[in-house]
């Protein structure tokens, strides 16, 4: 089993209440906000979860500051972000080993109110009980620890078999 560190959730909502969106930093090149991108176009973005409880954990966001997951999206560009999900999705499972694929928007008017798609893979042999939300939860499942080489050499072939993914 990975090793896993506790997550500091008291910590972590104190950031999310008072820094500015994380995601408009990272697109605008903020270093304070850079995350192991894994897909970038011009409307776009996908990047490793910073607090993955699964290796591999991907949010996947429009580059614009939108919050409402339908209602600020017409819906050729909420497809168009779906497409990107969709080669996420196929990456990953062609990547890792991969049991099943959560997809899901959450995010909160009080914290992280850009809009993203979490694209989280889970692995074979989890428990029925640590699977669905509990393995998302990261207070719950702790976090994974992974070297800074480890996780870039998850995203460069993440990156590398997205190319491969035909939509
Ligand atoms: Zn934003």
């Amino acid at each position: 089993m990975p090793e896993r560190q506790r997550f500091d959730v008291d910590s972590y909502m104190a950031r999310v209440r008072t820094h500015p969106c994380f995601i408009c930093g990272l697109v605008a090149g903020d270093p304070d906000f850079a995350h192991h991108v894994v897909f970038e176009d011009d409307f776009s973005i996908a990047f490793l979860n910073r607090y993955p409880t699964l290796a591999g954990y991907v949010l996947v966001c429009p580059k614009a500051h939108l919050e409402q997951v339908t209602g600020d999206l017409p819906l050729a560009d909420y497809l168009r972000l779906q497409t990107v999900i969709y080669r996420v999705s196929e990456a990953l499972r062609r990547v890792l080993d991969v049991e099943r694929v959560y997809i899901l928007s959450l995010g909160s008017q009080q914290a992280n109110r850009h809009v993203h798609w979490h694209v989280a893979p889970l692995p074979p042999g989890v428990p029925l009980e640590e699977q669905q939300f509990a393995a998302l939860d990261a207070e719950r499942a702790g976090i994974l620890v992974m070297d800074n080489a480890q996780v870039s050499d998850l995203a460069a072939r993440i990156t590398a078999m997205l190319a491969q993914v035909k939509t």
